[in-house]
């Protein structure tokens, strides 16, 4: 990736100082600003409405203001419908600024100053990005910062090497029992941090390389090894049922196939896609695992909370994976929060990766000491099922490797020594291996 002018400025830290969004000349904004996260999270007035679709939808106090200050013309139907936020996603930096403040450094992106990855959030998602965010967590995990124009040398387009890995267009297959299926380039909202940025959100080459399903289906069925399929992108649930349908159905009936999995992003993004009807789909091919996305628990909404118990409820297993991203999540008091979070909606957080080193990704990245710091407030100090593993994705496609705390302490004759973790220090009998 080529360097920008912009590059030569130093990045600026997070400021709390911006104005907030103003009425814009023309537009129909108004000038009362949303209720903070905090106090949307914990109010106790949500309630279930009927959507005008005779399906029954939690709408939160806070997505209510939200809609009717922003899509004034927009009925409770319409934005409970995932096809309507889908229609009005924000794709323009322009009308993003119309509801919350750009990024510090957002100034610097016009014209040809614009990052690889196109941005899009969802009305829903917008909601969550509300002017008091400081010091703009959530938004600096999706609105386009100058600083994705100044790639490091040590960073790459493709750093798994996926590319390199990839037998047929769509499928990825680096480990022996198990493959990714890359079905579609599209996701709701895009992440700024995403390994698979060269591809996700692209009409040319990301349609091509996504468009091949017959050929990885045909590889998948000739390969007995392979167990298990997680189908990804893009996010499989942009797609309709009825092809979410075609293509489960057809995985479904190689025999040598035992799980199918699903990574999407949708209930923290767009819980509305967790319709009724896609939740009937989904059922019919168990055991089907998804692989949730979430960053950060201004996520755990009413709504998001609502579309994961209709997932659990129909006896889909659900994990979660998370990012560790500077400025963003990278707190452990924050992660424990969403961990502890994602278990009361019946979801077990799963890995937490260290950020890949995608091309111009460096602002969200964190050392991987600081990773293990978080790994060792968490273990032992809240429920295991809220620890995920901490893992580095290998560069140059070496797969996911564990990294912990080391909780050796050394050994003395046959006696382990262990640090627990408080700290203390404790010795186990290990002397299976006949040294007594
Ligand atoms: S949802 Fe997943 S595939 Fe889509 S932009 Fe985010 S990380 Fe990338």
């Amino acid at each position: 990736m080529q360097k920008h002018d912009v590059c030569e400025q130093e990045e600026k830290p997070p400021s709390e100082e911006l104005e907030p969004p103003g009425a814009v000349s023309g537009g129909s904004l108004v000038a009362t600003r949303p209720a903070p996260i905090a106090a949307v999270t914990a109010a106790t007035s949500v309630k279930a409405r009927r959507a005008g679709n005779g399906r029954e939808w939690v709408v939160s106090p806070r997505s209510e203001a939200f809609r009717r200050r922003f899509w004034p013309a927009a009925g409770e139907a319409e934005w409970n419908d995932w096809h309507w936020q889908k229609r009005n996603s924000i794709q323009r930096l322009d009308r993003l600024a119309e509801i919350i403040r750009p990024l510090p450094d957002g100034a610097a992106l016009h014209g040809e100053n614009m990052p690889n990855l196109p941005f899009r959030i969802t009305p829903y998602y917008a909601s969550l990005l509300e002017p008091d965010d400081a010091p703009y967590a959530l938004r600096r995990s999706v609105v386009p910062s100058a600083a994705e124009l100044c790639p490091r040398s040590e960073e790459l387009t493709d750093p798994l090497h996926e590319e390199g890995t990839s037998p047929v267009p769509g499928i990825v297959h680096r480990y022996p029992d198990r493959v990714l299926f890359l079905v579609t380039p599209h996701c709701f909202t895009y992440c700024r941090y995403c390994t698979r940025s060269r591809l996700v959100g692209k009409k040319s080459r990301g349609e091509n390389a996504f468009a091949a399903w017959g050929e990885a289906i045909a590889y998948i069925q000739q390969m007995p090894a392979v167990r298990d399929v997680l189908l990804s992108g893009g996010d499989p649930l942009m797609l309709p049922n009825t092809r979410l349908e075609w293509l489960l159905s057809h995985l479904r009936r190689i025999p040598h196939v035992e799980i199918l999995r699903i990574g999407t992003k949708a209930p923290a993004v767009m819980p509305q896609r967790i319709t009724p009807a896609l939740v009937n789909t989904l059922k019919r091919f168990q055991p089907l695992y998804l692989s949730l996305h979430f960053t950060h628990p201004a996520e755990l909404t009413p709504e998001t909370t609502q579309a994961c118990e209709r997932l659990a409820n129909a006896g889909l297993p659900l994990g979660s994976q998370t990012v560790l991203l500077r400025g963003i999540n990278d707190d452990t008091d924050l992660l424990m929060k969403l961990f502890q979070g994602l278990l009361k909606i019946r979801v077990r957080p799963y890995y937490l990766y260290q950020c890949d080193p995608v091309s111009g990704t460096s602002h969200l990245r964190t050392s991987v000491d600081r990773g293990v710091e978080i790994i060792r407030g968490l273990r032992g100090h809240t429920s295991g099922y809220a620890v995920p593993t901490y893992v580095i994705d290998a560069p140059g496609g070496g797969g996911k490797i564990p990294i912990q705390p080391d909780y050796v302490a050394g050994k003395r004759g046959n006696m382990l020594l262990l640090k627990n973790y408080r700290g203390k220090l404790y010795a186990y009998p290990d002397n299976q291996g006949g040294e007594v």
